[in-house]
């Protein structure tokens, strides 16, 4: 049974007992409502406590039922039938009440709560809203302002915060059973107050008062579906009585749960709990223990690399070649977290705290009782070569060594070493100590036991770590380069660089690829470009690029790169300049210049990473397309209201793809636009990425 039913004296106790985190399953809805109906009816019982056994009150909806056609009784009628009950029914809350939880909590007449719990309507994540009166009882509740808040950032709200708010009526340390049994004897001569209604005086919320609240929140959700649909709803909330707010409630859901968005948002929640399912790897798989790391090189990457571990509690010893390097990039660590604590994120103590966790060296031997080394130096094999096997003559036996090399072999490094089972890649993203992503390199002969303790190491320091297999770039900076190249032949060929950034913005990154190159610095891939064989990129790609930096101006570092910046400004200004470096080096390619859509150049772009994607699927350097999804909205700032290329590619139909994608290499006729094998088979068998992934989990 996982509702049961108990009853203390007057009071009846409504147990839910459905592990691990009381999901709403089909199960509980029909407990629910069939033992509060039953109770109502019971004249011996004269109040009704909800509670949860286990480690939570109700923390949302049963994940397992996603997707299924949904199974009466529906969410919103429990949720109903407890309101309307005769009696007081209290919510006895632990843990966290969240979404479906919350709202059922909602309809009680009132909540007592332990002082550690939480609750939130988190649905927004998902690109849906609380669609079981949560967005017309909680303003009721909670006041407008408040409502706005946990509805649109979906975030945890803690007890004490929300019995401010008035949701929770007491809060107590313990036996919050005890406590609500109390309440609900308290309450019997009162009698129910019902939530839903309780009025909002609507002379305050206006027109003017909505609209203020969205240009507050327009920059961060800019793109997505459901926040506006939430506040649609508690608009609504404001001047309609509860029965008529809970139809709108359930219209605007509808719209939400129709919304390409839901679906992506959804696979990126299930995205995320995959990425730590490792073939090979399973609870047995011994782990080492890692209580020192060490860094080599304290550069732009090494010190917010060596911030994670000291953020974790995490002893770590920075390694430099010169003193000045090592002084300034602790300086840098030290400023990091001075700006945080001047944000009051942090306190005087804690930046203490965590400097003392600081060690500085120039001496290799002081990384000898490291358990975890990674090395971060120049991206030259040369040199990393030679801090190997520097790093093999000290380190302990059974220490982990790492290399946070962008695109450089883990195999040909770790094979410099006596012990290649213990190297592995641990690719960070800059900035380091921000950045969510870490793509984890297992290397052909990395021991089962480093890549398992780096992939719980990953989740520890608060990254999410994805497994990619040895390749130029691994997963991400692998696709990077086809994106960049299609964006930059989309300007060669007669789109204005800020027509690109436009259109890229507009589909939801960030930023547009030119302004994330004058960000990135353009020296970079020039330098990168010098070393390589010409043949080996798209140089009607890149000429005009290498033209511009070679004019000194390498981006925004230097105040000029595709675009021009006023003195001390980061705002990208067209540059005539630029633009006739482009129109000549058109010329030369005996391009005839003609304007591009936002639509083509979107589709050049994000169909060039999907098809490099599906490459790296099928030569199982990724071990599904979701994970992909991850290393592109965690790393590269693809929207997640899009699920990442792959769920993008799913959502247009692989075969689709794959016929535009052929289009391209006919059009175009290079060999970059080769439809990737996976891509062409999935297409022709129906099949989707999602498909391919289930399969393979088989
Ligand atoms: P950086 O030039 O900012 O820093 C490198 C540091 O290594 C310098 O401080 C240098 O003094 C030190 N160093 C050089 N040789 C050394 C040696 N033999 N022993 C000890 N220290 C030495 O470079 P970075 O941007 O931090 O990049 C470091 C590595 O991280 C590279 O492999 C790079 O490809 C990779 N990476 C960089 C980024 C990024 O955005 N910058 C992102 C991901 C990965």
């Amino acid at each position: 049974m996982v509702v049961s039913l108990e009853k203390r004296g007057e009071i009846a106790v409504i147990s839910v007992n459905n592990p691990p985190v009381n999901a709403l399953s089909h199960g509980v809805r029909d407990g629910i409502l069939t033992h509060i109906q039953a109770c109502d009816a019971d004249e011996a019982v004269k109040a009704i406590v909800i509670a949860c056994e286990g480690r939570t009150f109700i923390a949302g909806a049963d994940i397992k039922e996603f997707g299924a056609p949904p199974k009466a009784p529906h969410l919103p009628d429990v949720v109903q039938g407890i309101e309307d009950v005769s009696k007081p029914v209290v919510a006895a809350i632990h843990g966290t009440a969240l979404g479906g939880g919350l709202e059922v909590a909602l309809s009680c007449h009132y909540r007592v709560a332990l002082t550690s719990a939480k609750i939130g309507l988190p649905e927004v994540k998902l690109g849906i809203l609380p669609g079981a009166g949560g967005t017309q009882r909680f303003p009721r509740i909670a006041g407008v302002e408040n409502a706005l808040d946990a509805i649109i950032s979906g975030r945890h709200v803690k007890a004490a915060e929300a019995a401010k708010w008035g949701v929770i009526d007491q809060l107590v340390e313990d036996n919050v059973l005890d406590a609500a049994i109390a309440m609900a004897t308290a309450k019997i001569a009162e009698g129910p107050r019902r939530t839903g209604e309780m009025e909002i005086d609507s002379s305050v919320y206006d027109q003017s008062f909505f609209d203020g609240f969205r240009k507050s929140i327009a920059r961060k959700t800019r793109g997505y579906f459901a926040p506006e649909r939430c506040i649609r709803c508690i608009e609504a909330a404001v001047v309609l009585p509860l029965k008529e707010g809970l139809q709108r409630e359930r219209e605007l859901f509808m719209e939400c749960m129709q919304n390409p968005q839901a679906r992506a948002l959804q696979h990126m929640f299930f995205a995320d709990r995959q990425v730590s399912r490792i073939p090979g790897i399973d609870k047995t798989t011994p782990r080492r223990e890692i209580k020192k790391v060490g860094i080599i090189g304290a550069g732009t990457m090494g010190g917010g690399i060596a911030m994670n571990f000291a953020n974790a509690g995490i002893p770590v010893t920075l390694l430099e070649v010169q003193q000045d390097a090592l002084d300034r990039g602790l300086g840098v660590v030290r400023k990091n977290y001075d700006r945080t604590a001047a944000k009051g994120k942090l306190t005087t103590e804690a930046v203490e705290a965590r400097m003392a966790l600081f060690n500085g060296t120039l001496d290799y031997a002081d990384l000898s009782d490291c358990d975890l080394i990674i090395e971060a130096v120049f991206e030259t094999m040369e040199i990393k070569k030679k801090v190997f096997s520097s790093l093999d003559a000290v380190a302990k036996e059974g220490a982990i060594l790492a290399t946070n090399t962008s695109y450089l072999n883990v195999d040909e490094i770790a094979a410099i070493t006596k012990r290649p089972a213990d190297v592995l890649g641990l690719h960070f993203f800059s900035p380091a100590n921000v950045m969510r992503l870490l793509e984890i390199v297992r290397a052909e002969k990395t021991d089962p036991a480093v890549l398992a303790t780096c992939v719980d190491l990953a989740k520890k320091i608060g990254k999410v770590g994805v497994v990619a297999g040895v390749c130029h770039g691994f997963i991400g900076n692998r696709m990077l380069g086809h994106y960049f190249r299609e964006a930059s032949l989309s300007v060669i060929e007669g789109a204005l660089p800020e027509e690109v950034d436009a259109a890229m913005f507009d589909f939801g990154m960030p930023m547009g690829p030119m302004t994330v190159s004058d960000m990135a610095g353009l020296d970079i891939g020039y330098l990168n470009r010098k070393g390589m064989d010409r043949a080996d990129y798209e140089t009607s790609a890149t000429d005009w690029m290498d033209r511009v930096v070679e004019m000194d101006r390498k981006g925004l570092k230097v105040g000029a790169g595709i675009y021009d910046y006023d003195e001390g400004s980061r705002t990208p200004k067209p540059s005539a300049t630029v633009m006739a470096i482009i129109e000549e080096e058109s010329a030369k390619l005996g391009i005839a210049r003609e304007g591009k859509t936002a639509e083509e150049i979107v589709e050049r772009c994000v169909l060039a990473l999907v098809n490099e994607g599906a490459k790296i699927l099928g030569e199982g350097m990724a071990y599904r397309a979701s994970d992909i999804d991850v290393v592109y909205a965690n790393g590269y700032g693809f929207p997640p209201y899009r699920g990442g290329p792959m769920h993008y590619a799913d959502h247009l139909g692989l075969k689709n793809v794959y016929e535009k994608v052929c289009g391209f290499a006919e059009k175009y006729g290079k060999r970059w636009w080769k439809p990737a094998p996976l891509l062409k088979e999935l297409a022709e068998s129906g099949k989707s990425f999602a498909e391919y992934d289930r399969e393979n989990a088989k």
